[in-house]
């Protein structure tokens, strides 16, 4: 039987792939580094759902059973943790939003000023500090200018654009000639978390979202191959933290707890904060009230007593009354609270790391990987630093080791 070498339908392809290849391919010893966080995709989801694409990624490249986040497993915290290698304690983005008694200001998520992200040094200043250019589609903290330095290429975070079309915007990027072209570069989904957050974590309407990041991975994978740099792509992918259901009966609030005229409230959901007003109560007094009357769900301690485990005692951001709910609970305020139901009523996440439902993806594939190389749990405080050995650049002091770029890289 006859078979043509090349079938017609496949051939303007192949031109187009080899035309786009000679454009411009990656200089030798310089390839490209791609980190991209599916907000909420929890740990074992890689097996809950059918994700053919990641499934073979994880598969054919080095993948951790389950990455340990940090405390509070908050999106924000944890995405600065990724790309700094410092805990939330240390990097000072404490929570998705909090108060700063050293300056009276309130932070939330779209809070851009440098001084609230000084205390990390990010992947893409590190690059940028060495030469080597990043481009920022979307990361919590791309968008700030740090020590005189920012990514080359950034683009202000919009929820609207979907996974399909921050792929193509990424896909965009590489196309520039390649004296301007990033060699780091950051991506972002955050619909695997909002459908998680509303529907459940292993809910069909998550299950299509998860597909869809699914599909949208295969679409930057395509789009790589036929700029021929494929092969000259690392890809690291990775999650903030899990998932865990929460039901309206598991649910104990601030006001049934204390005088809130007494406080500021600062946090609440999975964890709380409060903190005294000037003239009202001391700290260790509006505790020992707490725990008066907080069921047995609810954990309360001084910011200095929070479990060492947690690491979340060293910033004078985080509230000097930490309530710590045990998993599925949440502590709420009755202020509002009608509202978040409707909205975020059957999942959430913020409660210890060691909560396996916490546990967050971490998986990567490309010529500086192993293959088919899988192993333990291991912190997310790590990746910073294997993010810096793949780009053969200098890590900014953090809190992490070499054990992931030993374990992850064919040579440390
Ligand atoms: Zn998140």
């Amino acid at each position: 039987m006859r078979r043509p070498l090349i079938s017609w339908l496949r051939l303007p392809l192949l031109l187009l792939t080899l035309a786009a290849g000679n454009v411009a391919p990656a200089a030798p010893g310089a390839d490209l580094l791609i980190l991209l966080s599916i907000d909420g995709f929890r740990w074992d989801y890689l097996d809950q759902h059918d994700v053919p694409t990641l499934r073979a990624l994880a598969k054919n490249g080095v993948h951790a059973r389950r990455m340990t986040p940090s405390f509070p497993t908050k999106t924000f915290p944890n995405h600065y943790t990724l790309v700094t290698g410092l805990r939330p304690e240390s990097h000072g983005i404490v929570a998705n939003w909090f108060f700063d008694p050293a300056t009276g200001e309130k932070f939330t998520m779209q809070n851009l000023e440098p001084h609230w992200w000084a205390g990390g040094e990010p992947i893409w200043i590190t690059a940028e500090k060495q030469g080597v250019k990043a481009g920022c589609f979307f990361w919590p903290g791309s968008e700030t200018e740090l020590q005189g330095h920012r990514a080359s290429l950034f683009r202000p975070f919009a929820k609207k654009l979907t996974c399909t079309e921050r792929v193509d915007g990424l896909l965009a990027w590489l196309d520039l000639p390649v004296e301007q072209r990033p060699r780091l570069f950051t991506l972002y989904f955050d619909l695997v978390d909002d459908m998680g957050h509303i529907h459940g974590p292993l809910s069909a309407e998550n299950h299509a979202a998860v597909l869809a990041a699914d599909t949208a991975v295969q679409r930057l994978l395509d789009g790589l191959a036929a700029r021929g740099l494929r092969e000259h792509t690392n890809l690291v992918i990775v999650s903030d933290h899990g998932m865990s259901e929460t039901s309206s009966e598991q649910v104990v609030f601030v006001e049934d707890l204390m005088d809130v005229t007494q406080v500021r409230v600062e946090s609440l959901g999975p964890n709380g904060g409060v903190r005294p007003n000037p003239g009202t109560v001391t700290p260790a007094e509006l505790a020992e009230a707490i725990r008066a009357k907080a069921p047995p769900q609810i954990h309360v301690y001084l910011r200095e007593e929070v479990p060492a485990s947690l690491h979340y005692r060293n910033h004078d951001r985080i509230p000097p009354v930490v309530l710590i709910a045990d998993d599925h609970w949440n502590i709420e305020s009755k202020v509002g609270w009608a509202r978040r139901r409707a909205t975020y009523a059957r999942a959430s996440h913020g409660w210890d790391p060691a909560n396996e439902n916490m546990g967050a993806l971490f998986l990567a594939q490309g010529p500086a990987f192993k293959q088919s190389h899988a192993f333990a749990d291991v912190e997310n405080i790590h990746v910073y630093n294997l993010l810096c050995a793949v780009l053969g650049i200098t890590p900014a002091p953090n809190e992490g080791d070499d054990r992931l770029v030993r374990e992850a890289l064919i040579q440390p």
